[in-house]
């Protein structure tokens, strides 16, 4: 089939370079370079974090982000096979820690998560002040640490540059520094010109608000540092009662710091409080990032819906695929999986049951 994508941020890449890879005749329209720099997947932590994440999504976060982490070592190993990029993926579990005088919040975060249904997830734990210097020498200010077995990050930034390698490998067609006005069934409108297609997906995130009246955008700021001193191997979390960070380490000594979150469709660079904000607690988690170079501050919108749940708008020759709010890695795999499923009419293995709820498919 011809198709369109709207959007080459993280959804609409993984759905090209699966529908290139079947043989379907695929173009990816986006307003930025082709890079990715104007999409949310590109600048996000890229955090695989159910555990952590649950605190404020819920079971059925939870339940979707556990399978997440095996969906993502099958994905990434199709993936260097057809581009032949490497991207790296930490799952050997991230480890949250607090200041004394914040001890409550961890407490805190080890009860709600004792309470999580089980899954083929170790449950958290406790590590000692050995057992955490253990796993994480440079974390030698902290008394203890709870640890998120399974949890981990991947390198985004290796991931969008493979995603594109391989759908030029399958024979997809870039339509770069396109923006697009609108997308209907079976048309991508852009620079005032309708372009046909057997079927077209909506994949624009935040940038589909055009077409998605009840899609809001929810700003999120971060820092990417590069610390050629310190060596922290899995994500880490500092839990605080105001503000909460996270550090997921990539390679090279690069380090994502973040993130802020605000009810505001604000794409303006990063403020001064929040710059200061994730600069000192990154500070005071490890003196050592005193020296680290800021490389970039970035601020972007993630797409969300009312329930903060992802979905799927389905027409006769389009789909929308949208919402994926701060779970774009957490979720992706399994939203993509449920759309390609829809597109050649298979029925999907519901897994928990978690499945049907939690993505909603509806009638666009
Ligand atoms: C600060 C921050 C940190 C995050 N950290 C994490 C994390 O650690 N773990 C996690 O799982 N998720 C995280 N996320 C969430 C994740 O990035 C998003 O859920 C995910 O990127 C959404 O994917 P998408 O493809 O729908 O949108 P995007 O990745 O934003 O891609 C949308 C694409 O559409 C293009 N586009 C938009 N409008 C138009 C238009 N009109 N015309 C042409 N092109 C258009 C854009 O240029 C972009 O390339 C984070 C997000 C933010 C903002």
């Amino acid at each position: 089939m011809r198709i369109g994508i709207a959007g080459a941020g993280l959804c609409g890449r993984l759905l090209a370079w699966q529908l290139a890879r079947q043989g379907h005749s695929v173009t990816l329209f986006d307003r930025d370079s082709g890079a990715g720099e104007q999409s949310a997947g590109l600048i996000a932590a890229a955090m695989l974090a159910p555990y952590s994440e649950s605190l404020r999504a819920g079971n059925k976060v939870f339940q979707l982000g556990c399978r997440a982490l095996r969906q993502w070592q099958g994905l990434l190993s199709l993936l260097c096979h057809d581009s032949g990029v490497k991207v790296e993926l930490r799952h050997s579990g991230s480890i949250a820690v607090a200041h004394r005088a914040d001890a409550l919040e961890l407490d805190d975060m080890s009860r709600r998560l004792q309470a999580l249904p089980a899954v083929d997830l170790q449950r958290p734990y406790w590590l000692s002040a050995s057992e955490l210097r253990a796993a994480e020498p440079e974390l030698d200010n902290f008394e203890r640490g709870l640890y998120l077995p399974g949890e981990g990050c991947l390198d985004n930034r290796a991931l969008f540059a493979a995603l594109g390698q391989a759908i030029d490998k399958a024979g997809g067609r870039w339509r770069r520094q396109q923006q697009v006005e609108t997308v209907g069934a079976g048309f991508i409108r852009s620079g005032g010109a309708s372009h046909r297609f057997d079927y077209v997906f909506d994949c624009r995130g935040f940038g589909a608000g055009t077409d998605l009246r009840e899609l809001r955008g929810v700003r999120g700021e971060l820092l990417w540092v590069r610390a050629t001193e310190v060596k922290l191997s899995r994500p880490v979390r500092l839990m605080h009662p105001r503000y909460q960070i996270y550090i997921a380490p990539k390679p090279d000594h690069f380090y994502v710091v973040g993130a802020t979150e605000i009810e505001s469709e604000s794409l303006a660079p990063i403020t001064v409080r929040s710059a200061l904000e994730l600069q000192s607690a990154l500070y005071t988690l490890h003196t050592g990032f005193a020296e680290a170079e800021i490389v970039q501050a970035s601020s972007q919108c993630r797409p969300a819906f009312e329930d903060n749940l992802p979905r799927i708008y389905q027409a006769e020759g389009l789909m929308r695929v949208n919402g994926l709010y701060r779970h774009g890695y957490l979720l992706g795999p399994t939203l993509v999986a449920r759309a390609l499923a829809l597109f050649e009419n298979r029925a999907v293995d519901p897994g928990n049951g978690s499945l049907e709820e939690a993505i909603k498919v509806i009638p666009a």
